[in-house]
C-alpha cells in the first residue's frame, strides 16, 4: 500500500482551524463509507443492523387459533350440554368436527376444528364424564379465536433497513421465517492507547507512570456499538513502532482509534505521523472537554477512518460520543440512533466557558414532569469518575454570565432519566 502523499493535506494553520462541534461531525460523516452486507443466522443477530425492508411472506397466524384453553364450539348451538367428540392439542390437525351438540377440547395455540365458530375458555364450563356444559357465557362466534393473519398479512411491511435487531424485531424475523437475515457487516475497529507513561492496569505503578485507562473505556463504548473489536494495545511515544503500527492497524480494519498525542506537545507523535501517512480533515474542535481531536481518512482507498482522540479520559469519551459513535452508526446506516436532546431546569447555577462545554450530568424527570438537571460535580477532562452515573450531557453555550439555578439549557440524554432523587 503507498501512503498518501504528504501533499494531500492543507497547511497546519489551516489543519488546526477551529471547528465547531456542528462543523466537525458534518465533516466526518460526509466520509463515512458504508458497511457491506452479509447474511447471518438468527443466533447471531441480535443488536445487528438491518440491511435490507423485510415483508412479510405469509399470513400470521397461518390458521384460526385458539387463544384460550378450552373447547372450541358453535356459539350459537343451544344446547344445554354437550358432548366432548376429540382433543386437539396444538401441533396437529385432527379430522374430527364440531356439530351442533359437541365439543371438541382445545388448547391455546391450536387450530379450531371444521365446523366450530368459538372457544369456550375452561374456566366457564363443567365437565361431567364425557360431557361439558357451559356457565352463563356469552359467546359470540369469533370469541377466542385469533384469525388467519390477525397479527401480519403477507405483504405487510415488516421492518425496515437500519432497524437495530431487537427482541421484538428478531422475534418479528424469525416468525415471519425470514432466515438467515440480511445485516451490515460489524466494523472492524482497532483502539490503540499511546504515551510513554502508560502501563497496563495489573502492573504495580512506577514514578510519572499512569494506567492505561482509554483502552478499556473505549472497548466498553465500542462493543456498545456492535464494533468488532480487531486489535487493542498500546504503543510508546516512538516515532517508529508508532508509525508501524498505525500503518498496520489501517490496512486491516476500518476504523482505527487512538488516544493521547494529538495536543501541541513534542512527543504529540499521532498528530505528526498522521499527517504523513493519512488525510487528515482537522485537528481541534471548539469545545470542552476534548479540544484537541483529529480526524483523518486513510489506506488505499482513503476510505479507513482515523480517529485521534486527546488523552484525557473524559476528553476521549466525549470525542467518541461526539464523533465516532456517530460516524459508526452511519457507517451501518442505522436509525434512529441519535441522541436525544431535551429542555431541563438547572438545580444549581453553572459557569460557562469560552466554547460549547459538554457536562457530565444527571437529568432527572419529577412527578409533575418537571425535568432537571445537575451535573456529577468537578468536570475536569482527567476526572473520569465524572462519567460515572451520568445519564446525560448537559450542553452549555459560551456567554458572559453565569447559567443560574432554574435556567434551561439542553441535555443530550445517554440513557433513560432517572426518576426523583
Ligand atoms: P496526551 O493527549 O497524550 O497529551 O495526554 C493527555 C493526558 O491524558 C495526560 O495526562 C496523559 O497521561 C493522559 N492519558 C493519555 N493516555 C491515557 C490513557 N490511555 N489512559 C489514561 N490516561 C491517559
Ligand atoms: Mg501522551
Amino acid at each position: 500500500m503507498q501512503p498518501p502523499r504528504r501533499s494531500k493535506n492543507p497547511s497546519n494553520r489551516d489543519l488546526d482551524r477551529l471547528r465547531s462541534p456542528d462543523e466537525a461531525r458534518a465533516t466526518i460523516l460526509a466520509r463515512v463509507p458504508t458497511l457491506g452486507i452479509e447474511r447471518v443466522a438468527l443466533h447471531q443477530a441480535p443488536w445487528r443492523v438491518l440491511a435490507e425492508d423485510l415483508i412479510a411472506p405469509e399470513d400470521h397466524p397461518p390458521f384460526p387459533a385458539a387463544t384460550m384453553d378450552g373447547f372450541a364450539i358453535i356459539a350459537d348451538d343451544g344446547s344445554p350440554w354437550r358432548e366432548i367428540v376429540g382433543d386437539q392439542m396444538a401441533g396437529n390437525v385432527i379430522e374430527q368436527q364440531v356439530t351442533p351438540g359437541t365439543a371438541i377440547r382445545i388448547t391455546t395455540g391450536a387450530p379450531v376444528p371444521t365446523g366450530a365458530d368459538a372457544v369456550i375458555p375452561v374456566e366457564q364450563t363443567e365437565i361431567a364424564d364425557d360431557h361439558v356444559v357451559i356457565h352463563g357465557a356469552d359467546l359470540r362466534p369469533g370469541a377466542n379465536i385469533r384469525p388467519v393473519g390477525a397479527d401480519l398479512r403477507r405483504g405487510d411491511h415488516l421492518l425496515t433497513a437500519g432497524t437495530l435487531l431487537g427482541p421484538a424485531e428478531l422475534g418479528l424475523v424469525a416468525s415471519a421465517g425470514l432466515v438467515p437475515v440480511p445485516v451490515r457487516r460489524r466494523p472492524r475497529v482497532s483502539v490503540i492507547s499511546t504515551g510513554d507513561e502508560l502501563i497496563e492496569p495489573g502492573e504495580r505503578v512506577g514514578p510519572g507512570q499512569i494506567r492505561d485507562s482509554n483502552r478499556f473505556s473505549l472497548i466498553a463504548a465500542l462493543e456498545a456499538e456492535g464494533a468488532d473489536i480487531r486489535w487493542a494495545g498500546h504503543a510508546p511515544d516512538a516515532r517508529g513502532p508508532l508509525n508501524t503500527l498505525l500503518l498496520d492497524r489501517i490496512a486491516s480494519d476500518d476504523v482505527v482509534i487512538t488516544s493521547g498525542g494529538v495536543s501541541m506537545g513534542e512527543l504529540d507523535l499521532v498528530k505528526a505521523l498522521l499527517v504523513e501517512l493519512a488525510r487528515v480533515h482537522f485537528r481541534r474542535v471548539f469545545m470542552k472537554p476534548g479540544k484537541p481531536f483529529t480526524f483523518a481518512t486513510a489506506g488505499e482507498h482513503d476510505d479507513v477512518l482515523v480517529f485521534g482522540l486527546p488523552g484525557n479520559p473524559v476528553s476521549a469519551l466525549a470525542g467518541f460520543e461526539l464523533f465516532v459513535r456517530p460516524a459508526l452508526a452511519t457507517m451501518a446506516r442505522r436509525t434512529g440512533w441519535e441522541r436525544p436532546c431535551v429542555p431541563v431546569t438547572l438545580s444549581h447555577p453553572v459557569r460557562p466557558s469560552d466554547r460549547i462545554e459538554y457536562q457530565r450530568a444527571t437529568v432527572r424527570v419529577h412527578p409533575d414532569g418537571y425535568v432537571t438537571g445537575a451535573t456529577t460535580g468537578g468536570q475536569g477532562s482527567s476526572r473520569l469518575v465524572s462519567w460515572v452515573g451520568a445519564n446525560a450531557l448537559l450542553i452549555i453555550p459560551p456567554r458572559e454570565s453565569i447559567y443560574a439555578e432554574g435556567e434551561r439549557v439542553e441535555a443530550m440524554l445517554l440513557g433513560a432519566p432517572y426518576g426523583p432523587a
